[in-house]
């Protein structure tokens, strides 16, 4: 099972961004003392939406919002501002490279590292965070235990729900070949060194039937591929948790692949699963309030 490595972007990103915003100052350009009378009026962040921005928006070309997050993002980078960790220019919805930096270091100054400060809200940090800059945090996302299994694989809890409700629509049963928090393993290049990710068994299973293994887990909220000979790699299913906190960077820059119709790999070609089998985006605890 190999991958490979995500080019990186970040460094692009964060300099392609601070040339536009360069040339944006002007009369249409928002008082950084009005955004923050803005910001200040949110008084609620939704967990979910600000956790999936978080994955979809720093490589993105440009300051565009993900889904419906714009005032929960805007309320976060206002308290970062506020704590002296993000500069007024970032405040703006859009939860860039900037901002993945600047969590990091309100993580960091709570004391934690590794995992636990990668920049993406867990539910923790974000409530303390609220607590002291005055907003109140919905929809959180828990991954619970990081060290439960999955058919003697480890993965999450939260991972481990996900897996059995896409199981559940299958007359056939998932088989990892691979788990989560496996670091130092040269054929993933690092997907799978955080939570949330893992590789499933097909080589038993009929062409249709592995694109509907890949439709079940796209349906409970994963992003999820079937990789190819043809791609560089032995038949398998490579499948991502969105929203999964505890997530490796390279394995969020693949959400990103996903939320835009790309396969996740270096290439960032278009996903080339049949449309029948596509699905929509989505995520396991939207999936749960049906
Ligand atoms: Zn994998």
């Amino acid at each position: 099972m190999t991958h490979q490595p995500l080019e990186g972007t970040s460094r692009r990103s964060l300099l392609r961004r601070a040339a536009l915003l360069t040339g944006a100052v002007g009369a249409a350009t928002v008082p950084a003392v009005f955004a923050a009378q803005q910001a200040s009026a949110a008084t609620t962040v939704d967990m979910e939406l600000t956790v999936i921005a978080a994955m979809v928006d720093p490589p993105r070309s440009g300051t565009g919002i993900t889904l419906g997050a714009g005032p929960s993002v805007t309320a976060v980078e206002a308290a970062l501002r506020d704590k002296g960790f993000l500069s007024s220019t970032y405040v703006d919805g859009h939860y860039g490279t900037s901002t993945i930096s600047a969590y990091a270091a309100w993580q960091r100054s709570l004391g934690y590292s590794g995992l636990d400060a990668n920049g993406l809200p867990g539910p923790t940090s974000l409530t303390e965070l609220g607590e002291a800059e005055g907003f109140t945090v919905t929809r959180k996302i828990n991954v619970g235990a990081n060290n439960t299994s999955y058919g003697g694989k480890r993965v999450n809890t939260r991972t481990r729900n996900m897996l059995a409700a896409a199981d559940a629509k299958l007359s056939w049963s998932i088989t990892l070949t691979q788990g989560s928090y496996t670091p130092g393993n040269p054929d993933s290049a690092g997907t799978h060194d955080g939570g949330g990710v893992v590789d499933i068994a097909v080589g038993s299973l009929s062409t249709t039937q592995r694109w509907q293994t890949v439709k079940a887990l796209r349906d409970v909220g994963f992003a999820a591929w079937l990789r190819t000979p043809a791609q560089g790699f032995s038949y398998h299913i490579h499948a991502n948790a969105v929203g999964d906190t505890d997530m490796a960077g390279v394995a969020q820059r693949q959400v990103h692949d996903y939320f835009f119709g790309k396969n996740g790999l270096a290439s960032h070609a278009a996903d080339n699963t049949p449309s029948a089998y596509k699905g929509s985006f989505t995520w396991w605890e939207k999936v749960g309030r049906g």
